[in-house]
């Protein structure tokens, strides 16, 4: 019997009210190979006053910046020694390589730690009035309960984007992870207890998508941080609107990687791939589409076809392996779909397309897949795929690749692959999208804001930006001489 997981309330670990349990299935080979629990409505609202009373009552509402940055602190070392578990973990749920997990799961702590320091950082400001006598300043409050929630792809560092910031300025969580990678959560909330956090600060819920809406529509949330589909934000963002409370949101992308005719031919051509199959197109950052200079295109073509032939497709538990398998069979029968819908289009297979012949019925490995010929406005172009399928499309402008790049409904990313400095600074001004990277591509820190424009999401993760995110700015006015004049008196 496989291990039966128990969802995080209080700081205590529970078993579902209802005793009802889903299987984690491996992509890798269909394994079944954990249970988790599905959080009962009543564990949902235990969740949230437990959440609700460490922010207002307990030991945690009172600790000072430094007190929260020492256990911040606690939880990187945490991580640190922990690394292999959360990282195999991860893994075994989604099927992403073991060879970038682990250095992401590992930079959790770099995340901790940078926190940890801005836990002391952030302060508000001195306004300076135009008025005699008075003084203004503002100071940063942390904003109360905050509903996390996850997506499968980067389960723990998508997490990690949202409780560092959230601890850091002094909230408490209610994480509700996605179905598909709930057990890296759970494990990291042993962690954030041993790292001393106190009771209720930070919550787990585990479930399917009913869970996420119960703590949507929970009159104790005071802010969600969501990271997931567009369609989902969008009927979040919906909600949270008509309870005026606060919202972050990643959301899709169909980022563009756009490669001119001087640009170094052998970095644009890994800048690709890696942007496309080093994740097997799993990231919200995707470079799903490679716009590529018409003098260069069918050089490109050629390396970009050799190449992807000869990405080692395998276990993703094995340093080895290049590509992995897509996260779960709803993700695997869409990813294919959109390859039958691009063939339907005229959009021209070079490469990939199919199931690669040695995976069995259980295994959900897709060949690195590269479309030809694509037009933006085939739905191949326009769509989120999320899996490992590149769009190849020519322009012959520099303002007619701006155009393509900007052709679509989201704004996450981009790419410029060029020598040209004046160029590459001239496109990034005129790309609607929350990063621009020059001459690389999918790059992430924590200290530099990621989100999107237009339907990629609202507000940004990362950084300082992200640390105003989860706080309230409070305005102070202090009279230190200023008359207080009766105000019914007609001389005043
Ligand atoms: P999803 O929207 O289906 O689910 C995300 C989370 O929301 C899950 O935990 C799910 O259970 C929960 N959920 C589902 N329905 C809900 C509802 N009605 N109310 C509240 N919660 C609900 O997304 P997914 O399939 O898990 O992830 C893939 C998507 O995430 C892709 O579209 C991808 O682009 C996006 N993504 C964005 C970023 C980013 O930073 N912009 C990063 C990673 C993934």
């Amino acid at each position: 019997m496989q291990h039966e997981y128990q969802l995080f309330i209080n700081g205590q670990w529970q078993p579902p009210a209802e005793g009802r349990y889903f299987d984690c299935v491996s992509p890798y080979d269909g394994a079944i190979w954990a249970r988790c629990p599905q959080a009962g409505p009543g564990q949902v609202d235990s969740a949230v006053d437990a959440a609700r009373a460490a922010f207002e009552n307990s030991e945690w509402a009172g600790y000072l910046p430094a007190r929260r940055a020492e256990l911040l602190r606690n939880l990187a070392r945490l991580i640190e020694e922990n690394v292999d578990e959360l990282a195999k973990v991860q893994v075994q749920e989604n099927g992403k390589l073991i060879r970038e997990i682990r250095g992401q799961t590992l930079g959790l702590s770099r995340y901790c730690n940078y926190y940890a320091g801005l836990a002391e950082a952030l302060g508000g400001e001195t306004i300076p009035l135009s008025v005699p006598n008075m003084l203004n300043y503002t100071v940063r409050e942390p904003v109360g309960v905050v509903a996390a929630i996850t997506p499968w792809n980067s389960p723990l560092s998508l997490l990690m984007w949202k409780m560092g910031p959230a601890l850091a300025t002094g909230n408490t969580l209610v994480v509700k992870p996605s179905e598909v990678t709930p057990i890296s959560t759970l494990l990291l909330a042993r962690l954030v207890a041993e790292a001393g956090f106190p009771a209720g600060v930070f919550n787990v819920v585990t479930g399917f998508g009913d869970v996420g809406a119960q703590l949507v529509d929970h009159p104790g949330v005071d802010k969600i941080a969501f990271t997931g589909s567009t369609d989902v934000g969008r009927s979040i963002a919906a909600k949270a609107g008509s309870r005026l409370i606060k919202t972050t949101l990643e959301l899709g992308g169909k980022s563009a990687n756009i490669v001119f005719a001087d640009s170094d031919i052998d970095e644009a051509v890994n800048g690709i791939l890696a942007g496309i199959f080093a994740a097997t197109g799993q990231t919200c950052l995707a470079g799903s589409r490679a716009l590529i200079h018409s003098s260069i295109y069918d050089q490109l073509v050629e390396r970009l076809v050799e190449r992807a032939e000869k990405i080692a497709v395998g276990n993703p538990q094995d340093m080895a392996t290049e590509m992995g398998t897509v996260a779960c069979r709803k993700q695997f029968d869409k990813v294919m779909s959109y390859i039958e819908i691009a063939k339907e289009e005229g959009a021209k297979l070079l490469t990939g397309g199919k199931k690669p012949d040695f995976a069995g019925p259980d295994a959900l490995f897709i060949e690195p897949t590269i479309f030809g010929d694509v037009h933006n406005d085939m739905r191949i172009a326009q769509e989120e795929v999320f899996g490992p399928v590149l769009c190849l499309l020519r322009f012959d402008t520099d303002e007619e690749a701006v155009r393509i790049a900007n052709d679509t409904r989201f704004g996450l990313a981009a790419g410029i692959w060029t020598k040209d400095i004046k160029r590459a600074h001239a496109v990034a001004a005129k790309l609607r999208s929350g990063t621009v990277w020059i001459n690389t591509y999918r790059r992430t820190n924590y200290a530099s804001p990621f989100g999107g424009y237009k339907d990629s999401g609202l507000g940004r993760e990362n950084g300082m930006e992200a640390m105003k995110e989860y706080t309230e700015v409070k305005s102070v006015w202090v009279n230190y001489g200023a008359p207080i004049k009766d105000p019914f008196d007609p001389r005043a």
